[in-house]
């Protein structure tokens, strides 16, 4: 197959903020096979390649690429890309998750019903918005590794005086596995690991050391899709499937997916965050680069 990429900038409406600093360019690479297409969309700090090594890997690729070659990639988001690219099939509706910008009345008239809220320390913040929101919002807190454990204690006790909060996400660091396990056995509201389990190989090990709670998948970091779907579908992980910032191409590899192996909301409600690169249409996407 002949194989091109372009590599695409997409700047978010308002930077957004991580642990990690302000975010306020996606950056990432559309590929070609033929007339398949396929994204890479690495997450350094997240464990995945930097984007440079995501380039620099693409530059190397020879021309005309087939199935063992591909087999061959290193990278988890080159290999995501790559194989995907490969896969087709109808996309189904899923119930899709929403990430919390300004305003959640918009998102909720658009049809969302589960949102997706980043929280620092502070309860009070998260408690008004909770307060606010129509009771038949499911909502998900993302702590993104930000809290100690008395902290997390708390926020456990909060979300369970909440019939409508669905899980709180990655409350404490990557290495304090054993202590999540611990408070997930002392609460009502589940605990799900994102950071923890940014690849296969994390997702493995998390798994092999007892964790059988909710598991976030980042698909286009995960590495080869058939490899996840291979453990997934095997463990019966209970899973929720979720972006990276991707466009519409690599969203809709990671939806493939989803709607494969998961039976949570999906957290690809992202595109509001942008207002470039929002078409549907992959040939379309890859014209205006
Ligand atoms: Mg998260």
């Amino acid at each position: 197959m002949r194989f091109e990429f372009r590599v695409y900038q997409r700047r978010f409406r308002k930077p957004l903020r991580t642990n990690h600093g302000e975010w306020a360019i996606r950056e990432g690479i559309l590929i070609r096979l033929d007339d398949r297409f396929g994204e890479i969309t690495p997450l350094e700090w997240f464990g995945s390649e930097s984007l440079k090594d995501a380039i620099e890997f693409c530059q190397s690729a020879p021309k005309a690429i087939d199935p063992d070659w591909i087999q061959q990639i290193p990278f988890p988001a080159c290999q995501f890309g790559f194989e995907s690219a490969f896969s087709a099939g109808e996309l189904k509706e899923l119930p899709q998750s929403a990430l919390i910008s300004d305003d959640w009345r918009s998102l909720w008239h658009q049809g969302y019903r589960t949102f997706k809220i980043k929280i620092g320390s502070e309860i009070a913040i998260a408690k008004a918005l909770l307060d606010e929101l129509p009771k038949a919002a499911n909502v998900r807190l993302d702590a993104n590794t930000g809290l100690t454990e008395s902290e997390t204690h708390q926020w456990l006790e909060f979300c369970d005086r909440y019939e409508n909060i669905e899980f709180l996400e990655q409350p404490m660091l990557e290495n304090e596995l054993e202590t999540m396990l611990k408070l997930s056995q002392q609460y009502r509201t589940p605990i799900a690991l994102d950071e923890s389990v940014s690849n296969l190989a994390q997702l493995k090990d998390c798994f092999d050391r007892g964790w059988r709670g909710i598991f976030v998948i980042k698909p286009a970091i995960a590495g080869f899709p058939s490899q996840l779907r291979q453990f997934c579908l095997e463990h019966q992980l209970d899973t929720v499937f979720s972006t990276v910032f991707e466009t519409a191409i690599g969203r809709s590899a990671g939806l493939r997916l989803a709607a494969e192996l998961s039976n949570r909301a999906v957290g690809y409600g992202t595109t509001h965050w942008f207002d470039e690169l929002n078409s549907e249409d992959f040939e379309e996407l890859w014209n205006s680069l």
